[in-house]
């Protein structure tokens, strides 16, 4: 910052000839004919020029007769648009970035090179499937440090994950490292007593945990209302009290609050206590039956997620994720390549490899293990109920203009049937099965998860002073997620990428 390339973008272009720039770091570029489609557009720009300069976009103009005489002042990559399309940068709002997915940090010392690859690789992945902006939701400063130890990656931001102690996600960490892992966790009043050696519950109020992520950097709160599933179905959840303390703490903070919410009695909590974004799709519907018809209760609930204009991310792969842990092709997708290290994909494939998809198949009694076949035809028949529902209650919020945020909850657990980037591009076709247009994900993806986590003053639109995190299509992503089966170039601060130099099996 105070560096004359940090002037306002009308500034700095009158300054530029004569001011050095000494933290210019990526080189200027100009994309020339190209089609800008970005969501506050109702058409796309065609035959536009657009300029870059210190990682923002300096002008964009659709005049054959733009100034020119730049490129011959400076140094300037052209790059020819013709018949491509500039688009905003994708951002994914629910990730998990600290672990290497379907692997413990003990298996990662067991294997010091796989993990040395993946780690390598995975930011990687996420931008050669057009990921320029993801948000962690449950992270510290500590926990991103070797995730943000890289050249090349993604931007990336956090929210602070406060869970009320002991409760979702807490559980399924030993104690007491569970207590140093959530430095943002609640303690609700009276919990006094049985709090563990060290926890003091004036710094777990609401107003204490949203002070300490926001001087932490967090951009957001992340809370949970999870009763638990599997084995564990009666895990304690915060009361309607504690979290409506936390959605004013974090408002009066500017921090928008997103609720782990997956069933109708935690989305009703949701709506009832204020939070901003509901976290996940609504596959817990609280009935007996399997149905996945909507509902009396499911449809008036679906109202109020309309009504109430909140951010609702349908993270659909959560489901087929776990799912497909059990499938016996998964591992064979050749588009795995692209994304995974050999390396890893080979370690998936072990015995070790298989540990969590292991541990679940004791949900499945009544199939013996040992019949990969039987046992993928359970788990398929178990999850089309849950996956059913999801499909029906985002169709519905998308025919109803909901306000849907792109989410897909990379990795939702410790599985690989979640893998970085490609995830997203799963996901996309699961929102498309459901009903949800190709241009309903673009803003998805694009502006309505700029907006909804505060952050549409740099990133989300094509215009003028945003950061230049931008994709070059070979198709219009309003029209078809095609668009993105293809990318031609991604531009991460300026600088254009070919994802060929981004894909896990290029040439090294
Ligand atoms: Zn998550």
């Amino acid at each position: 910052m105070g560096s004359p390339c940090r002037l306002a973008p009308a500034a700095w272009l009158l300054a530029t000839f004569t001011v050095p720039c000494a933290a210019v770091t990526a080189q200027d570029l100009r994309i020339e004919h190209v089609a800008v489609v970005s969501s506050e557009r109702t058409q796309p720009l065609r035959d536009a020029t657009v300029s870059i300069h210190d990682g923002r976009i300096a002008a964009i103009s659709h005049d054959r007769a733009a100034p020119r005489s730049r490129s011959t002042l400076s140094d300037v990559q052209v790059l020819n648009g013709t018949g491509l399309y500039l688009t905003p940068g994708l951002i994914d709002s629910h990730v998990h970035l600290g672990a290497i997915p379907g692997m413990t940090s003990e298996q990662e010392k067991l294997h010091p090179d796989i993990a040395r690859a993946a780690w390598e690789q995975i930011p990687r992945s996420y931008l050669y499937f057009g990921f320029t902006t993801l948000i962690d939701l449950i992270a510290t400063p500590d926990a991103l440090a070797r995730w943000r130890n890289h050249d090349l990656l993604p931007d990336t931001y956090f929210c602070g994950g406060a869970a009320l102690i002991d409760g979702y996600p807490m559980i399924y960490a030993p104690k007491p490292a569970r207590y140093e892992a959530m430095p943002y966790m609640l303690v609700e009043p009276g919990a006094q007593s049985s709090l563990p050696a060290g926890v003091a519950a004036a710094e777990h109020t609401p107003d204490a945990v949203v002070a300490r992520m926001k001087a932490d950097g967090a951009i957001c709160v992340k809370t949970f209302f999870e009763r638990g599933f599997g084995a564990q179905r009666n895990l304690p959840v915060p009361r309607l009290e504690t979290i409506r303390a936390l959605v004013r703490a974090a408002h009066a903070a500017g921090l928008p609050v997103l609720l782990h919410a997956s069933s109708v009695e935690a989305q009703t909590f949701g709506l009832d206590a204020g939070v901003d974004i509901i976290a996940h799709g609504l596959w817990n519907w609280n009935e007996t039956s399997a149905t996945t018809e909507l509902t009396a209760a499911v449809t008036a609930l679906l109202d109020r997620v309309v009504a109430a204009r909140v951010g609702w991310q349908p993270t659909i792969q959560v489901l087929y994720g776990e799912r497909d842990l059990f499938s016996t092709s998964f591992l064979s997708d050749p588009m795995l390549a692209r994304v995974l290290p050999a390396g890893l994909m080979d370690w998936y494939r072990s015995k070790e490899g298989q540990w969590f998809r292991d541990s679940l198949a004791s949900r499945f009694p009544h199939t013996s293990t040992a019949d990969a076949n039987a046992l993928e035809a359970a788990v398929q028949a178990d999850y089309a109920v849950g996956i059913g529902r999801v499909e029906r209650a985002t169709g519905y919020l998308a025919k109803r203009r909901a306000r849907l945020l792109f989410a897909t909850d990379t990795p939702s657990g410790p599985i690989y049937a979640n893998p970085p980037g490609l995830n997203g591009w799963l996901e996309m076709h699961k929102l498309i099965d459901a009903g949800v247009t190709p241009s309903q994900i673009f803003r998805a993806a694009t502006l309505t998860n700029a907006q909804a986590l505060h952050l549409d003053i740099d990133i989300g639109t094509v215009e003028v002073g945003k950061r230049a995190n931008l994709l070059l299509l070979r198709e219009d992503p309003t029209r078809t997620i095609q668009a993105y089966a293809q990318i031609a170039k991604v531009i991460l601060h300026g600088r254009a990428i070919d994802p060929g130099e981004l894909a896990a099996d290029r040439a090294h």
